[in-house]
């Protein structure tokens, strides 16, 4: 990749305490091209209009701009129709819908729900608290000493024949890979619906449902793949999502309504409550299209070389411990640090000092944190858009911390 991708991203030019800003902060939001920027000015001044109502000419271009961009996901996701397609705010809406809909009319005291140890709050606590509300058993897949999901619990879980398993493609804390695939085959062995959180998968490496194995549901957010924040998408498979009712109700998702009873509009829409995020769809389309003009798999080889770059000397640097594994076949460019005896917030000021932008906290992931004994972590997340220079800027203040840190506590 190179200066001419940074060039369609304004942002990454400005300067932050006089420094160019150097930002690794992709996992929690990505940055936006102009061209995406454009598209949603572009859709406000000269189409806006409510979608699937007018018979007007502007309506019938807003909803056709509308339209094009479901159309779009289901050829990037390789879906079997639109009707696959929901649009939601993101990936915490599409879980919740999933959790409500799904869950409510097919879980009860006798099921099992199973979630992993890595799980973003977004796909642990919808499932938690399906399972408290029906009485069901709640299950967490436990990690290895690396924090992969260890193979005897997949088992062990397995075993139980769960009625849902809900796994990420990656965790935004470590940047860990799940074998989704294989999951999936052998969890639908024992009947299990498999719902997969693809917010931060998405943004890293082809996310096609075809490599994906039998999986059920699978949810994203546009604004890690460079699209608006406020949109998301939810797939499902038609045959699941045509016996579910509908999340919530009102207008758009209704064909008739009676004084007593009313009936709902065909897939998708019966998903698709009230006016949509018009704009923030045709967003997410251009998104789309810059992604696949950069082309996804030359994306995938250049993360996959910024990777392997900076874990090699991450590794390398003393006092600093890498959560994860060390191999980078079984990661995404997602690295969480700590230095023992300095909170993270201080590591990421250290950082920001710098000029660097990383995020600390618990990253909405208080079940991992719970398991590696942090309150926090420091992470550094990479996107396509980044350079090596970047993740040399990176190394050489970490490399400097442990030292700082141990003179300013001395
Ligand atoms: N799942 C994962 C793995 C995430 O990293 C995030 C956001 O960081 C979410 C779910 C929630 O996404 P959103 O806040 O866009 O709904």
């Amino acid at each position: 990749m190179n200066e001419l991708i940074r060039r369609d991203f304004p942002i990454l030019g400005r300067m932050v305490e006089g420094k160019p800003l150097c930002y690794l902060d992709n996992a929690a939001t990505s940055q936006r091209p102009k061209k995406v920027v454009d598209a949603i000015v572009r859709y406000y001044l000269e189409t806006n209009a409510n979608v699937h109502r007018g018979v007007y000419k502007l309506s019938q271009e807003a909803t056709d701009a509308f339209e094009s961009v479901r159309s779009k996901v289901v050829r990037f996701l390789g879906a079997a129709s639109e009707r696959e397609i929901v649009f939601t705010k993101g990936t915490t809406e599409a879980i919740n819908l999933i959790a409500s809909s799904f869950g409510e009319s097919n879980v009860g005291a006798a099921d099992v729900i199973a979630v992993t140890r890595m799980e973003h709050h977004a796909n642990f606590v919808p499932w938690q608290q399906l399972a408290k509300r029906k009485g069901a058993r709640f299950e967490i897949i436990e990690l290895t000493s690396d924090l992969r999901l260890d193979p005897k619990e997949v088992d062990r879980v397995l075993a139980l024949k769960p009625k849902i398993l809900a796994v990420s493609l990656l965790s935004n804390v470590t940047g860990v890979t799940n074998p989704v695939a294989s999951l999936a085959s052998r969890f639908k062995m024992v009947g299990t619906t498999i719902v997969v959180d693809a917010a931060q998968g998405i943004a890293h490496g082809e996310v096609e449902l075809s490599r994906l194995g039998p999986i059920d549901f699978l949810a994203f957010s546009a604004h890690k793949l460079c699209g608006p924040t406020g949109v998301g998408v939810l797939w499902g498979r038609e045959s699941v999502l045509s016996r579910m009712p509908p999340y919530q109700v009102g207008g758009n998702m209704i064909t008739h309504v009676g004084d007593l009873d009313s009936e709902w509009n065909e897939l998708p829409h019966k998903f698709e409550a009230g006016t949509p995020d018009i704009a923030g769809v045709i967003g997410l389309g251009a998104a789309i299209d810059y992604i696949e003009t950069q082309g996804r798999t030359r994306i995938q080889e250049y993360e996959d070389r910024i990777t392997a770059y900076v874990l090699e000397r991450i590794v390398a640097i003393p006092g600093l411990r890498l959560l994860g594994p060390k191999d980078p076949h079984h990661r995404a460019p997602i690295f969480s640090v700590a230095i023992d005896g300095v909170h993270a917030h201080d590591l990421a000021t250290f950082l920001d000092m710098r000029g660097i932008s990383v995020r600390a906290g618990h990253h909405c992931a208080h079940p991992l944190m719970l398991r590696l004994g942090l309150p926090a972590t420091c992470r550094a997340s990479f996107s396509f858009y980044n350079t090596l220079e970047e993740a040399d800027q990176l190394i050489e203040a970490l490399m400097n911390a442990p030292q700082f840190f141990r003179r300013k506590n001395a």
